[in-house]
């Protein structure tokens, strides 16, 4: 009999891809979004295919599916600074009453939750590269605090589930990841700068460039998933490439791949934006055997050609989602 899998946050940028794993692995997929940022267009070919279901819900409220469960993956939550300034509660609430709702799905139903957790919970790091026994450096009350709370206390009630009712759980730290499907106007640092690459505006660096990040192509993102969902290791583990580079460097390099002939402008820096971010992936690589394996170099040619495929009214539009209507007036 197929195994059946829930990925909530599934017509999202990570979510799609690992249903796209996943149904190419034979297992009936039931993907999950209320479309508030996913957009449908990222999991269109799987509509109609057998053993693929689509449910418009909201997982903040009580979650229901029919039939048996082995896995939950929790991918739901807005994740650009962006979209935490438009829709702080929701952000708040996917991550903490979603995933109490789920959790609960899942001891129902015995099945296995992996839940997306992020670099985001290191915060403003002050141990560099960021390790998983790290505890961070968030501000609660800052710009980030909704996202980043919601995932620290995403993670404190996974694991008590885990110890006080024994459910099987996983928890991934995500840092940046790229690739297809990403939304062009999220407001994050590649389509932002793809985007006005290809419109022929100006790049904007945030504050002198000088801060960091680690790039993971999806790709290798999704096969670090899949290894720890079938691991049986309950802690936190880290999957992102560690590839450290500035944001300055990172619009040279964006400059060089879309030969667009615009130059980079110098904007103020978000507050609580972190100085620098890498991860340590010692635990991925001694627990699932993994490291990530496509470059930058190719990675981002490969997203660079996707977004080329996207059409002018998309490269123009300043929101392809919903969120706007639950944004108070
Ligand atoms: N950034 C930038 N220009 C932009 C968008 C982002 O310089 O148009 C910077 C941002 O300030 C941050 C980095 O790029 O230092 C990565 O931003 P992103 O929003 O992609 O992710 P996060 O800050 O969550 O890592």
């Amino acid at each position: 009999m197929k195994k059946s899998i829930l990925i909530t946050g599934a017509a999202g940028f990570l979510g799609s891809h690992l249903c796209d794993r996943f149904y190419g692995e034979g297992y009936r997929v039931l993907a999950m979004d209320n479309l508030i940022t996913g957009d449908l267009k990222n999991i269109e070919h799987l509509f109609g295919k057998e053993g693929f279901e689509f449910y418009n819900h909201d997982v903040s409220k009580f979650v229901h599916v029919p039939g048996k469960l082995d896995y939950v993956l929790h991918f739901a939550s807005p994740a650009s600074p962006i979209d935490y300034l438009k829709i702080p509660i929701q952000t708040l609430k996917v991550g903490s009453l979603g995933t109490h709702n789920l959790l609960g799905l899942a001891k129902d139903k015995g099945a296995r939750m992996l839940i997306a957790s992020t670099s985001e919970v290191y915060g403003d790091p002050h141990v560099h590269p960021q390790t998983e026994d790290y505890f961070g450096n968030v501000n609660p009350v800052g710009p980030r605090g909704v996202y980043d709370e919601a995932k620290r206390f995403q993670e404190a009630i996974t694991m008590a589930y885990h110890t006080y009712h024994g459910l099987q759980t996983r928890i991934v730290r995500i840092f940046n990841t790229y690739g297809p499907r990403m939304r062009l106007n999220d407001g994050r640092v590649l389509p932002a700068f793809i985007g006005q690459a290809l419109r022929g505006e100006d790049l904007t660096i945030f504050g002198d460039g000088s801060q960091t990040r680690s790039f993971c192509y999806v790709d290798d993102l999704v096969e670090g998933i899949h290894r720890l969902l079938m691991s049986d290791y309950a802690q936190p583990v880290n999957i992102g490439n560690p590839d450290e580079i500035t944001i300055k460097e990172f619009a040279e390099e964006i400059i060089k791949l879309t030969g667009t002939t615009q130059k980079v402008i110098y904007q103020d820096l978000p507050k609580d934006d972190p100085k620098q971010r890498q991860p340590d992936i010692t635990v991925a690589k001694k627990i699932l055997d993994w490291t990530p394996k496509v470059s930058r170099q190719e990675g981002l040619k490969i997203t660079y050609d996707y977004f080329k495929t996207l059409t002018k009214e998309d490269l123009y539009k300043k929101e392809h989602n919903s969120f706007e209507k639950y944004i108070k007036k």
